[in-house]
């Protein structure tokens, strides 16, 4: 049977089988070894040689990490991912993978706070710089390559901005360009899109989001889409892996070298709970947009709200990209605006349903004010450039039933402007 042609509710269970237990278990075994043993020093040998397969020390690969990896690729239709202990350390290890001192990154300007202040600060003190650009402008990027450019970087969905940018067009740049595309795809998530699809060379997931989704685990991944040719000039430091490993260039040296080296490798048990979570991917992400079309519908018609993003708003100014790009809806994410931060803060307080907490992706409905908590480091204009503002509040939507998550928001709303007693 052609496994390829499944759908993707089907490639979730079955495409990738997390390590398969030898008692027939369906659930894979948690592999809590430090390190593996072998019958002979020579049996050693041949591993750490790479002549044969086989793990050696859970730093470097582990079996329930490579099942949860194996499991992601798929998903991304990726030749091989190398899972981290975060979403950060997976884009810090795969920045470090393709940029080092006197080189440069051109990112999209709405991208998540940490990966804007890894660029933004801590990158910069080792000698690799970053050029933003307007996420959705595509010949921006193009203007801002230089020789010492080693990677595009992109967000499908700008957070708290949802803008969308226009993934195949700025993969044509770069594909122009012989340089990296890696895309974060942690909000669209693979059900909505396969950046790969549309050219990408990288994905990038935090997996303590959608894709595990349960809120209990912080995990990060790192896909390569197959497609970009590691014996260019301009990744002179993959040539050696290139001759050895082919197209798995990049991902040997991510392994065998960034990771092995800086040590931010994903814990065996959470790798676990995570492709245990992976496995509801479909069945949540259309509850979560399914609910999320309806709170955003909701809320663009309700007299107290100034405003509502939502990319699957037919006024959003991405919505006709996202149509194009993305199946299965428009995700999970909107925000809306209130009259100032005053009237936000009493939005927020008024919920009794939705968590005020700083996460997204998690099975329950979130709510932050972003201008006073992951924003509140930015400056003026970069709040402006994400898209940030005093009067906005952003909403993950849970999986709950519609209707309590509207009837929550709802009473909240009726009782602003009231006295607070
Ligand atoms: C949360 C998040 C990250 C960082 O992931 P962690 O697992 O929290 O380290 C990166 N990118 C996006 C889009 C995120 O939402």
């Amino acid at each position: 049977m052609n496994t390829r042609a499944w759908h993707r509710e089907t490639m979730l269970l079955h495409a990738a089988p997390a390590q398969e237990s030898r008692d027939g278990g369906t659930v894979s075994p948690i592999a809590l070894s430090s390190s593996f043993a072998y019958e002979t020093a020579e049996g050693l040998e041949a591993v750490f040689a790479g002549r044969e397969p086989g793990y050696v020390y859970s730093r470097i690969a582990n079996p329930t990490v490579a099942g949860f990896e194996r499991r992601i690729a798929a998903l991304e239709g990726g030749i091989g991912s190398v899972a981290c202990a975060s979403g950060m350390a997976a884009i810090t290890a795969a920045v470090l993978g393709l940029a080092g001192a006197g080189d440069e990154i051109v990112s999209g300007n709405s991208i998540f706070g940490g990966t804007y202040s890894l660029f933004r600060q801590t990158l910069v003190r080792y000698g690799i710089t970053t050029r933003f650009v307007e996420a959705t402008d595509v010949d921006a990027y193009r203007r801002a390559i230089t020789d010492r450019t080693k990677l595009i970087f992109v967000e499908t969905v700008g957070n708290p901005k949802l803008d969308i940018p226009d993934i195949a067009a700025i993969a044509a740049v770069a594909r122009e360009k012989g340089v990296v595309l890696g895309v974060d795809n942690t909000v669209a998530t693979p059900f909505l899109f396969q950046p790969r699809t549309a050219g990408a060379d990288l994905v990038i997931h935090s997996t303590s989001k959608f894709l595990n989704g349960h809120g209990n685990a912080i995990g990060g991944v790192v896909t390569d889409c197959g497609s970009f040719d590691w014996s260019g000039p301009r990744y002179g430091h993959l040539a050696a892996h290139h001759k050895r490993a082919g197209r798995l260039a990049f991902l040997v040296y991510l392994r065998n070298q960034i990771c092995r080296d800086l040590g931010g490798c994903l814990s065996p048990f959470n790798a676990f709970l995570m492709s245990t979570g992976v496995e509801t991917l479909a069945v949540r992400m259309e509850r979560h947009c399914a609910n999320a079309a309806r709170l955003a519908e909701f809320l663009a018609a309700h007299p107290r709200v100034r405003g509502v993003r939502y990319p699957g708003l037919a006024g959003h100014p991405g919505h006709a990209v996202a149509r194009r790009q993305f199946t299965g809806g428009y995700g999970a994410l909107l925000t809306l605006r209130l009259a100032d931060k005053a009237e936000c803060y009493q939005f927020i307080n008024g919920l009794a349903l939705a968590r005020d907490l700083a996460n997204l992706g998690d099975l329950r409905t979130l709510v932050i004010h972003p201008a006073s908590t992951f924003c509140r480091d930015l400056s003026g204009d970069e709040c402006r450039a994400m898209g940030v503002s005093d009067d906005l509040v952003r909403v993950s939507v849970g999986i709950e039933h519609a209707d309590d998550i509207i009837a929550d928001m709802e009473q909240s709303l009726a009782a602003l402007g009231k006295e607070e007693t």
